[in-house]
């Protein structure tokens, strides 16, 4: 190939191509990051810290979230950490309001969305079409699995696309010491492996009041037998054996 048909970057040269035409065929530089871990491993924390970084370069963004243990429109960490965010409801097109926020004449160089594992498959198409056609980075953060054990949707999309993946190393630890890494979800303080994907707040039972819903993060191990902490409290308190049969 003649030297000249390389450009500085040494990417061949578009014969018959404008600078303009050829800049915006040149590799892409956004990419699409997927962050995850279990719960408690900090990604609602990591998800705060790049905002704050990027924002503090200059750089416009937009935080995203669904699901948000303090409610709606908010992102938080459990470190104590909040920020308003844009609440994505089952509908919400990441394209569009990109689309419509850049017409209208914001900057968006970046967005950071939390609790991407409650995203849709469609959502997450969304979002990798922002990157590639916009220019513009999107960091997500989400949990992998659910309390089955099965990969979220969203999470899955987001394995399938993501340019980067990375698993935060800050670990969360089982009440055995060992690194947590699967989602346990007790109901009444006794764990279930079946129901709902997303439950916000408690669940209605067939009789008596709703089950108190809480979320615990074990490691393979006890969570194939069930041994939530507190279930492991009571059995080492009882006379009856461990139930490894389980
Ligand atoms: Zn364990």
């Amino acid at each position: 190939m003649d030297a000249e048909r390389l450009d500085r970057h040494g990417v061949a040269e578009p014969l018959g191509l404008t600078w303009g035409a050829r800049d915006r065929i040149r590799p892409a530089m956004a990419e699409l990051h997927f962050f995850t871990g279990t719960m408690d491993s900090g990604k609602s924390t990591l998800a705060l810290q790049t905002n704050h970084n990027h924002a503090a370069r200059g750089r416009g963004g937009r935080i995203f979230t669904t699901h948000d243990r303090a409610g709606e429109a908010i992102l938080s960490s459990r470190l104590g950490l909040t920020h308003d965010a844009i609440e994505v409801a089952p509908d919400f097109d990441f394209w569009r309001y990109v689309v419509d926020s850049l017409t209208a004449g914001a900057r968006i160089d970046y967005l950071v969305c939390d609790e991407a594992q409650f995203y849709t498959t469609d959502q997450i198409d969304q979002l990798a079409k922002v990157v590639d056609e916009l220019q513009i980075d999107v960091f997500a953060f989400g949990i992998l699995s659910d309390f089955r054990t099965r990969l979220f949707p969203g999470s899955a999309r987001l394995v399938e696309l993501a340019d980067r993946m990375n698993v935060l190393q800050v670990e969360a630890l089982c009440w055995c010491g060992k690194r947590a890494t699967h989602n346990a979800r007790t109901e009444d303080g006794v764990m279930v492996v079946e129901g709902e994907v997303i439950v916000v707040g408690d669940v209605d039972t067939d009789d008596g009041p709703p089950a108190e819903v809480a979320y615990e993060v074990l490691c393979r191990q006890h969570h194939r037998r069930r041994l939530t902490a507190a279930r492991a409290r009571s059995v080492a308190l009882s006379p009856e054996p461990l139930p490894f049969g389980s």
